[in-house]
């Protein structure tokens, strides 16, 4: 019989397993249990439509059989099994590689070690995350798993005694199910090992973890009773041996909610959807009425590392009177609120509900319209109550907040627009910070000062003769303050938004208005901000050049829309708007989209020249006496005016030529 090899990534968490110094390594227990469990789930589910499968919800159960003579733990499940190839593909490659991967998004963020050369005791991959079946090697120097899947005629016996490989051949096994058993390491001096064989130790464990398995997890412990034929007032004891549940099975969301506590919820989370992070929030939903039903929601704190590609799947579980009937159900969850994790339980569905789906679908819309109603009002009350947790929310997820209101067209304004956050101007001051500081000490939280602003706090900071939201659009906070018409908006007292984010434009153009009040990019034409008599003067102005406006358009080609004369730019000589739907940063953002044709979109530029500056004067003189000096001047300020815009140039090689030529 050959040995077969661990797939590479594998060998890797075996490694890490069987050398760990992790202090916590009794989870194994937790991880078996949980697969077991899963294993009945499944079976269970598939009773309800397979009349071959006679065993009752009564008749499933987990099993734990220490035996301190051969040193061996053994889990058995009356579960789905497994056959052969099942054997090999589950255990032998790593069912959950996104454990690694999390590690690599984070390495990406310049914080995180590769978990298998990491010997910190606390690493979180293995305490946190939890890493399955292979945790079994932290506690064991042999495994051996039995297995017979449901319907098969044969079972298959697999074992391993680590990182060298493993076998998988035929055993004898007359009922479905697996056994998985556990030869334990010998004790060393620092490590008990022989407490996993001792009936209070798994007794407590199992209370400690997995209290809430839906199955009975049932192990035969020793007990005493008074000898039936010895005396009442002089007893005699004897030892037997009997059945003990060992867990209470109510699910966690059905647990009162003021009995779980933080950590139980934290570690529910992190087991079951695969984060190593506690989640930044805990929604527990309950209704009555119409359709009744019960969700347990999670808000992580980060954004997995495939949040924003194409792989990240929404959804969340669904349950039938605490029997999981669906993992990822998308109907319950609108896609801008994607990143929820977390499940729905409701006793008014019927069992059959992947198969039936259709007939459900109204149901379970009038569920997903409940939960995202519940996010919603959960969310604006962190934003209202704990600003800093809340910015911590948006950092992660808000890009998704502003796909959301731009993918369906702003038809659910209502419920974004109030949760969006931007950058702005405004410098803010300090807000009381009222959820973080719960506890109520001398030494109390300092207050938090908002680093983002809401649509909102705009509007009711906005000066009585302002009649636009303004904002810009750029790169960078940085790039954006130093546009020419941001300074100019901001010396009129204005507050500006600053947009860095290549969705934010396509968000706001979706709202059109907040409170009645339009949004303007500051870099459009129809910026307004001069008083009548600026603007007068303006236009006689453009109008007395049209001439030589009109020669400098020419000489630009179809690059822009206008060449036109300004004062709203401060003491900045040259700059870029647009005019129409389009602005510049969009135009940016639809280029670099796959599949964006060539030349495909164009935002319709204008050049505007400062009638306060005196190249104003220059251009006029130059018009008639010079014109080939004019269009390069021309040029040279138009290239001027893109690179200001954050806009590369077509042609820098000439320009440079232009501009040494100047210099001679
Ligand atoms: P995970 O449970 O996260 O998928 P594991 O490494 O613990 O990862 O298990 C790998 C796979 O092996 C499981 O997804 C399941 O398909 C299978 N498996 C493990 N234990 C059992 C069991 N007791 N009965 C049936 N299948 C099992």
């Amino acid at each position: 019989m050959s040995k077969k090899q661990f797939k590479t990534e594998s060998k890797k968490l075996l490694d890490m397993m069987i050398n760990s110094i992790y202090t916590h390594k009794e989870i194994f227990l937790r991880e078996l249990i949980s697969n077991a469990s899963d294993a009945i789930d499944k079976l269970y589910f598939r009773s309800l439509t397979d009349s071959s499968i006679t065993l009752n919800r009564a008749d499933y159960e987990i099993r734990i059989v220490p035996d301190t003579a051969t040193r061996t733990l053994e889990i058995r499940d009356n579960g789905i099994g497994m056959t052969k190839e099942e054997l090999e593909n589950n255990l032998g490659t790593i069912a959950r590689s996104g454990s690694f991967e999390f590690k690599r998004a984070d390495n990406a963020a310049g914080s995180a070690v590769d978990p298998a050369s990491n010997t910190d005791p606390d690493i979180d991959i293995i305490g946190q995350f939890g890493v399955g079946f292979y945790s079994s090697f932290m506690v064991s120097d042999l495994v051996t798993v039995e297995s017979r899947a449901w319907g098969a005629d044969e079972a298959y016996m697999w074992k391993s005694s680590g990182t060298d490989g493993y076998t998988v051949e035929p055993c004898d096994k007359s009922d479905a199910g697996t056994v998985v058993t556990l030869h334990l390491k010998p004790d060393a001096e620092d490590e008990n090992y022989s407490e996993f064989l001792d009936e209070w130790k798994l007794k407590e464990l199992v209370k400690k973890y997995s209290d809430y398995i839906r199955y009975p997890i049932r192990m035969e412990v020793t007990k005493s009773r008074r000898k039936a034929d010895s005396p009442e007032d002089k007893p005699e004891y004897e030892s037997y041996r009997e059945d003990e549940t060992l867990n209470t099975m109510v699910p966690i969301w059905k647990r009162p909610q003021d009995q779980v506590t933080d950590e139980e919820y934290a570690d529910f989370y992190r087991n079951k959807f695969y984060d190593y992070e506690a989640p930044l929030k805990v929604i527990r939903q309950k209704t009555e009425g119409m359709s009744s039903f019960e969700a347990l929601l999670f808000i992580p704190a980060r954004a997995p590392f495939d949040y924003y590609s194409r792989e990240y799947e929404k959804g969340l579980q669904l349950y039938s009177s605490g029997v999981m009937i669906m993992e990822k159900c998308k109907e319950l969850i609108p896609d801008y609120f994607s990143f929820v994790r977390g499940l729905v339980d409701s006793a008014d569905l019927s069992l059959n509900i992947s198969r039936e789906m259709l007939q459900h679908d109204r149901q379970l819309k009038v569920i997903g319209r409940a939960v995202e109603k519940k996010i919603a009002s959960e969310l604006t009350k962190m934003l209202e109550n704990d600003r800093e947790k809340y910015e911590q929310f948006f950092k992660a997820f808000g890009r998704q907040l502003k796909y959301g209101l731009y993918m369906d067209y702003g038809a659910h304004k209502d419920v974004l627009q109030d949760l969006l956050l931007f950058k702005s101007s405004y410098e803010a001051e300090a807000v009381d910070n009222a959820g973080s500081g719960e506890d109520d000490n001398a030494e109390s939280t300092p207050a938090y000062v908002p680093k983002l602003t809401t649509l909102k706090e705009y509007t009711a900071r906005m000066k009585e003769d302002q009649k636009k939201i303004y904002y810009a659009a750029g790169e960078s906070e940085n790039q954006i303050k130093l546009l020419p018409q941001v300074e100019s908006v901001l010396a009129h007292g204005f507050e500006v938004l600053y947009l860095t984010e290549d969705v934010d434009e396509f968000a706001l153009q979706m709202l059109r208005t907040y409170a009645d009040k339009e949004f303007l990019n500051v870099q459009r034409d129809e910026l307004d901000i001069a008083t009548e008599e600026e603007k007068e003067s303006v236009k006689k102005e453009n109008e007395q050049s049209a001439d030589l406006l009109n020669f400098m358009k020419d000489s630009l080609g179809d690059a822009v829309n206008a060449v036109r004369f300004t004062n709203t730019l401060n003491q900045h000589p040259v700059s870029l708007s647009s005019e129409g739907m389009l602005s510049m940063g969009m135009e940016k953002t639809l280029k670099q989209m796959p599949g964006a044709e060539e030349g495909g979109v164009k935002a319709q530029l204008v050049l505007e020249i400062n009638l306060d500056h005196p190249l104003a004067g220059r251009l006029k003189e130059l018009y008639g006496a010079d014109n080939d000096k004019l269009a390069r001047y021309t040029k040279i300020l138009y290239a001027q005016a893109r690179l200001i815009s954050g806009l590369s140039l077509d042609n820098p090689a000439e320009i440079g030529d232009m501009v040494a030529d100047l210099m001679l």
